[in-house]
C-alpha cells in the first residue's frame, strides 16, 4: 500500500475516549472502462476510478467527525463504505473492535442496528407508499426490538415527538410533509433501531437554510441526549465548523489535512484547506487575502502524478509534481500532507476568524 498522502487522524484525545470507529488503509476503485468489445475496437485501456484511495481516521464515541471536499472528492463514496453499501477494494473499518468491511449483508445485520445513515434526500429515502407509522416501525419489527402492535405503535408515536413532530403524523404518508417533516421522519426512522453511529451524508443541503438550521440543531440535540456519534459529510464548510469536534478535509480520494475544528478554521495549513476556506464569503469585510481559486477538479480517472493538487497550487514545485506527499503531524493536533507545508514554503495562519454561523446553528464551539 502506498503511503502516499495517506493521513494518520491524530484523533480523539482531549474530551473524548477510545476510537469507536477506525477506518485503516481505505480504498475503493470503480472500473468505469467501456464494454470490452468497444475497448478492444476503439483500442482504449481499462479506466478504473479511484474514489477512495487509502485514507485513514477514527472516530470517539460522542463524536463528530466532519467530512468536507468538493464534489466527486469521494466523501459520499467513504459514507457508503462505512455502512456497507459499497465493499472496499482494500482496507479495514473496524467498528467497536470489530472488522466490517467487506462483510456480507447476512454477516452485517447485527452490526446494522448499531449503524444507521442518513441521506442527502429525505423524499428518495422513504417508501412513498407506506405511511410513516409503517416507515418507522419497519427496523423495530426487523430487529425485534418491541414485540407487540401496540407497544410498536407506543414506540412510533415516541420517536415521532423526539423529533419534533405529532404523533398523529404517523397516519399520513411522506408526500404530505415539507422537505424538513421529512428528513425529521428519516431521522426517527434512523433512531428507531436505536443506533450507536449515524452517517449523515449531505443531510441538510437540499432544505432550506432556515430549515437546515432546525435539523442541525435537533441532531446535536439528539447527539447530547442519546450519546451518538456522528460521521457528518458536507461541502458546506460553515456548517462542518459549527457541527464537528474534528474536520478531515478530501480531495480526490484522499485526505489532505485533518484537525480539531477550530484549529482547521483558523490555522488552516494545506493549500487545498485555504482555497476552500477562501470560497466563504469574508462578512466582517476584514480585507484579509484571499488565495485565489484557481482551474478545476482534474479526472479522477486520470489524477495528476505526484500531489494530486500540484495543477492548482500557487505554491507546487518540481517535487510536488513527482513525489505524492506523506502525511506528517503539525502543531494543534493536525495532521498535513503536503511539501510545501513540511518544507516550510507555505505561510501558515492565523488566516481566517472562524466562519459565520448559518442562521439560528448552534455551535459545538460556542
Ligand atoms: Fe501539493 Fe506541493 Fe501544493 Fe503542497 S505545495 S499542496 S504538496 S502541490
Amino acid at each position: 500500500m502506498s503511503e502516499a498522502a495517506v493521513i494518520k487522524s491524530p484523533s480523539t484525545e482531549g474530551r473524548f475516549g477510545h476510537a469507536m470507529l477506525k477506518v485503516e488503509g481505505l480504498r475503493r476503485y470503480f472500473d468505469v472502462s467501456a464494454p470490452w468489445l468497444n475497448r478492444v475496437i476503439g483500442r482504449q485501456p481499462r479506466q478504473i476510478l479511484k474514489a477512495v484511495d487509502g485514507i485513514d481516521f477514527e472516530i470517539a464515541r460522542g463524536e463528530t467527525f466532519g467530512l468536507v471536499g468538493e464534489s466527486g472528492c469521494g466523501k459520499s463514496t467513504v459514507a457508503r463504505l462505512i455502512v456497507g453499501l459499497h465493499g472496499p477494494t482494500d482496507g479495514s473499518i473496524t467498528l467497536e473492535g470489530r472488522n466490517i468491511a467487506g462483510l456480507t449483508r447476512r454477516q452485517m445485520a447485527p452490526m446494522r442496528r448499531r449503524l444507521q445513515m442518513i441521506f442527502q434526500d429525505p423524499y428518495a429515502s422513504l417508501n412513498p407508499r407506506w405511511r410513516v407509522r409503517d416507515i418507522i416501525a419497519e427496523p423495530i419489527r426487523a430487529f425485534d426490538l418491541v414485540s407487540g402492535d401496540q407497544a410498536i405503535a407506543t414506540r412510533v408515536g415516541e420517536l415521532l415527538t423526539f423529533v419534533g413532530l405529532n404523533p398523529l403524523d404517523g397516519e399520513k404518508f411522506p408526500h404530505e410533509f415539507s422537505g424538513g417533516q421529512r428528513q425529521r421522519i428519516s431521522i426517527a426512522r434512523a433512531l428507531a433501531s436505536e443506533p450507536e453511529f449515524l452517517v449523515c451524508d449531505e443531510p441538510t443541503s437540499a432544505l432550506d437554510v432556515s430549515v437546515q438550521a432546525q435539523i442541525l440543531n435537533l441532531m446535536k440535540d439528539l447527539q447530547r441526549e442519546l450519546g451518538l456519534t456522528y460521521l457528518f459529510i458536507s461541502h458546506n464548510l460553515a456548517v462542518v465548523y459549527h457541527i464537528s469536534d474534528r474536520v478531515g478535509v478530501m480531495y480526490l480520494g484522499k485526505l489532505v489535512e485533518v484537525a480539531p475544528s477550530k484549529t482547521l478554521f483558523t490555522t488552516p495549513r494545506h493549500p487545498y484547506t485555504r482555497m476552500l476556506l477562501d470560497t466563504i464569503p469574508d462578512l466582517d469585510m476584514t480585507g484579509r487575502e484571499r488565495m485565489p481559486v484557481a482551474g478545476e477538479v482534474p479526472n479522477p480517472i486520470t489524477p495528476p502524478p505526484g500531489c494530486s493538487f500540484h495543477p492548482r497550487c500557487p505554491f507546487a514545485n518540481d517535487r510536488c509534481r513527482v513525489e505524492a506527499p506523506k502525511a506528517l503531524p503539525v502543531s494543534g493536533g493536525a495532521t498535513v500532507a503536503c511539501h510545501g507545508v513540511e518544507e516550510g514554503r507555505v505561510p501558515s495562519g492565523p488566516i481566517l476568524a472562524p466562519p459565520p454561523k448559518p442562521d439560528g446553528v448552534a455551535s459545538v464551539h460556542g
